[in-house]
């Protein structure tokens, strides 16, 4: 099209298009949202729309797609749920100015910052966060070379929350990514970073990310002289990533973002670390696959087993806590205390869940006030949830352990009279009719509202006063946009008209008339339906100014009842199945006695196991982690509990360092720095990575990041190359882990080299357990109990024909078994015993110079031989 054609709003929307290149321009036309050109023809294939076209100059169409106005707020969620970004351009309005109508964006939808409760999961944070590096580099992907420190902020504008951190290197980095999950990630053009997992990644331009420019931002916000109060002073990178969130949401809420009130700087030094494939693998928040036929309603996940909450507010609590799991006794105690005390009263308990049950969203609610998105319905909301306040207060006073949260209830009945005096029940989710102030709130509403009524009332007994005045039966009073209010009367009665009757307008058979009276009426009428609505808003943005002023007692409140609701769900789980409170101490014990892992043992118990027995019982199984018993090599069976056991030893410490009770009849957890999971080749096939290399880097990271305090949970290493480079590799690896000065951490191995039992003979530290089989009259039970010992059969073979595999190749593979037992390549692994019993203090153990060395009869050497020996090994090996 040339420029010559482009009408004025034509080029309108390219401006705008222009100011918004990587979003979606929604642009009102009447009662219509449309979209034009490229946008068109994408709104319309991923929201199944019509794409159509319209004229544009002479010859030209453009195409053309568009959505109602009412119901933009799902056609928008929709598209942002695919990673969209949606750019609201409104009319300003409602008259042409320069024969162009005025419009503006007022608003950019991304996947971080919507407000909205349809576009929100009420159960989960929806974070936004931004990260900067000092590297040019960046973080190119998972196994790129490490490089330097990132910052990392991250806000969630429905909760006010904000908080920014300096990471030392990529692995904090992408652990907290995964803690956070965020949906929306900020990060610089041009760096080609690859944040797995992540759904939106915006890229916005480098200067963004300059510290002069995010400090900048920041202090402007915050009206501060210094960053000194929120702790990020001098540090350039937390500063420059929490200048970027905080600039975009400024940018895409178009103005003010009341709601980010504070910004706290923090470590990660105070929590439990946790890897993404860790979280993965122990299936924290998330189910790894689709669950098998009928499983679907199994609990699949640790959270799923634990949300007993009641309230949104409650729900995010817990799932924070399950990502983030603590390091501190006493911090621990103090949850564990609450969760005790609520286990001990049935009743309590029963009465707190029944008066936090259904409690409106306090935090999010008192944010949209905050971010001046409020409508009456939210105050409405706010002002039911702090009449449940008190009762909560209540109950929780009187326990010593819940007496700190009571104290942080405040029902603020300010805030709550004036929102029942003010708002009706059933207050409207907008502001666009007039109506939902309640009568005797305001003397002035009530005075417009009165004289609006008795005008109205003056009006409608009009006809009924003047047909008795003037005699004419036939008389009406009526109305239109036009003229507005009139008496009309037929021509053959227009004699008996009145003198003070005007006439407006002549029709085919009857006259149209005004009075001044009837005028002054309409125009009082008129008026007040503006005014009225006039004064509601202002009112109700008083209101909210009212509400915005308590806002920090409303979230203080409403974390209160969040940790009372965790608290309360804890102490539900624990005793539905009775759970018990572990012991915490600082040190390096583990004990637990009948453990049992808490999603299993549920859906076992629900009968929702494919392949379980009818009534089948979960199996307890104790752990003890002793400093002679601190590596254990667990052998047994397939399918007979090896991976379950694992687990929910991890599960278990996991659950003390949340602050919930644990499914054992006792437990003592020597708190857990981090938890490492290796979980085999086979089960991350789904992944479709190169299972090898993603196995060996995994085991990498363990070897290079554990310390004393760590738990690892190895579930096969070296299953993924053949039987000899992989047998060789997990030998070398518990070698390390015993003899490394740095390790020793808690260890379960579970393995299907049984050659590994060996080690437990010169590695003083490595014990053997294995999981029980009743062999009788040929039938094979797993028993699913750990004992000591090792064992010396799979049992793969049972399993296949288990699984169905015809009965030849199962006679076949027997055969086979029996034939390789009996050449069992057993010397290798003796070579090294041997080798490592005498050199349990080396380290590394051999090398061929070593070998030949121990080989060499000094003794028998003349000096010449010995010179020319030194001489050979410096030519060889001396470089
Ligand atoms: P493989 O070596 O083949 O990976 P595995 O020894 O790791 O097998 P798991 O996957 O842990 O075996 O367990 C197999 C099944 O046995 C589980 O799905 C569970 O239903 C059942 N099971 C495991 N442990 C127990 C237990 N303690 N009590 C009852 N059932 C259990």
């Amino acid at each position: 099209m040339s420029g010559a054609t482009v009408t004025p709003s034509r080029q309108q929307y390219l401006d705008v298009k222009a100011q918004y290149p990587d979003a979606i321009v929604f642009f009102r036309l009447g009662d219509f949202y449309e979209t034009f050109d490229d946008d068109a023809a994408l709104v319309a294939r991923e929201l199944d729309l019509i794409l159509t076209s319209r004229p544009q100059g002479r010859n030209g169409r453009i195409p053309m797609a568009g959505v109602p106005h009412h119901s933009a707020e799902n056609y928008i969620a929709r598209l942002i749920a695919k990673g969209y970004k949606v750019a609201l351009c409104e009319q300003m309005s409602t008259e042409l100015i320069n024969g162009l109508m005025p419009r503006e964006v007022v608003r950019v939808f991304t996947a971080g910052t919507v407000v909205e409760p349809g576009m929100l999961d009420a159960g989960r944070n929806n974070y936004l966060v931004a990260v900067v590096t000092d590297a040019s580099g960046e973080y190119i992907s998972p196994d790129a070379p490490p490089v330097g420190r990132a910052g990392l902020a991250y806000a969630d504008i429905t909760t006010g929350e904000f908080a920014t951190t300096q990471l030392a290197n990529r692995r904090e980095l992408l652990e907290e990514l995964a803690r956070l999950a965020p949906v929306e990630l900020l990060a610089p053009e041009g760096a080609e970073a690859d944040y797995p997992a992540i759904h939106t990644i915006s890229r916005l331009p480098a200067w963004r990310f300059e510290l002069g420019h995010a400090r900048q931002t920041l202090l402007r916000h915050f009206g501060v002289a210094t960053l000194d109060a929120f702790g990020c002073e001098g540090k350039p990178l937390a500063t420059r990533a929490a200048g970027v969130v905080l600039h975009y949401l400024q940018e895409t809420q178009r103005g003010s973002v009341g709601q980010m009130q504070r910004l706290t700087t923090y470590t990660t030094d105070g929590y439990m670390a946790l890897g993404e494939a860790t979280r993965r693998h122990l299936e924290l928040t998330e189910a790894i696959a689709a669950r098998a036929p009928g499983g679907d309603r199994a609990p699949s996940t640790l959270l799923s087993v634990l949300n007993k909450t009641v309230t949104p507010m409650g729900l995010r609590l817990l799932r924070q806590r399950i990502t983030q799991p603590l390091l501190s006794v006493d911090a621990l105690n103090a949850r564990l205390d609450q969760v005790e005390t609520l286990v001990g009263d049935a009743l309590l308990r029963a009465d707190s869940r029944a008066a936090l049950k259904g409690l409106p969203d306090l935090e999010r609610l008192t944010n949209r006030v905050l971010g001046g998105r409020a409508v009456p319905r939210d105050l409405e909301h706010i002002g039911l949830a702090l009449a449940a306040v008190g009762r909560i207060k209540a109950l929780a006073a009187g326990q010593a352990a819940l007496a700190g949260a009571a104290r942080r209830l405040d029902p603020c009945p300010d805030v709550a009279d004036t929102i029942g005096r003010a708002l009706g029940d059933d207050a409207p989710g907008n502001l666009n009719k007039s109506g939902f102030v309640r009568p005797g709130f305001s003397a002035e509403l009530d005075g417009v509202v009165n004289t609006s009524a008795h005008a109205r009332k003056w009006v409608a007994e009009l006809e009924p006063r003047e047909r008795e005045r003037t005699g004419i039966p036939s008389l009406k009073v009526g109305f239109n946009k036009v003229f507005g209010y009139y008496i009309e009367v037929t021509h053959a009665n227009t004699r008996l008209v009145p003198s003070d009757y005007i006439r407006k307008q002549t029709l085919t058979n009857a006259e149209r008339y005004i009075t001044p009276d009837l005028k002054e009426y309409e125009t009082l009428i008129l008026n007040a339906e503006e005014r009225i609505l006039q004064i509601e808003r202002r009112l109700f943005s008083e209101l909210c100014q009212h509400v915005a002023g308590n806002s920090e007692q409303l979230l203080t409140t409403a974390a209160a009842l969040a940790e009372l609701d965790v608290a309360a769900a804890l102490a539900e789980v624990a005793a539905l199945n009775d759970y018990a409170r572990p012991t915490l101490a600082d040190d390096t014990a583990l004990h637990i006695e009948d453990g049992r892992h808490p999603v299993v043992e549920q859906a076992l118990n629900a009968g929702l196991v494919p392949g379980a027995r009818r009534g089948e019982r979960f199996v307890p199984n104790d752990v003890h982690f002793n400093d002679d018993a601190l590596i254990q090599i667990i052998t047994g069976p397939n399918m007979s509990g090896k991976s379950t056991y694992l687990r929910q030893v991890a599960l278990i410490t996991l659950m003390a360092q949340i602050g919930s009770f644990v499914p054992a009849s006792a437990a003592h957890i020597g708190l857990v720095d981090r938890i490492f999971t290796r979980i085999g080749a086979h089960d991350e096939l789904h992944a479709g990575r190169s299972t090898f290399m993603v196995e060996m880097v995994e085991t990498a990271e363990i070897l290079h990041h554990a310390t004393r305090r760590s738990l690892l949970i190895l579930d096969e290493i070296g299953r993924g190359t053949s039987t000899y480079d992989g047998l060789s590799l997990a030998w070398a690896i518990v070698e390390y882990l015993h003899n490394h000065p740095r390790l020793k951490p808690r260890t379960l191995f579970a393995t299907h080299y049984h050659e590994l039992t060996g080690l437990a003979d010169f590695l003083p530290d490595v014990v053997n357990f294995n999981v029980d089989v009743s062999e009788e009259g040929g039938e094979v039970t797993f028993l699913h109990r750990i004992v000591p010992g090792g064992a010396d059969r799979s049992y793969g073979i049972h399993v296949a024909q288990l699984a169905g595999l015809p009965r030849d190749v199962i006679l076949r593979a027997n055969e086979i078994l029996i034939d390789l037992e009996r050449h069992a390549p057993t010397a290798a692994v003796e070579r090294s015993r041997l080798s490592t019993g005498q050199q349990i203090a080396l380290f590394p153990e051999s090398s061929p110079f070593l070998d030949e060395l121990r080989q060499l009869d000094v003794n028998a050497l003349t000096p010449l031989q010995a010179i020319n020996k030194l001489y050979e090994w410096k030519q060889r090996y001396g470089g």
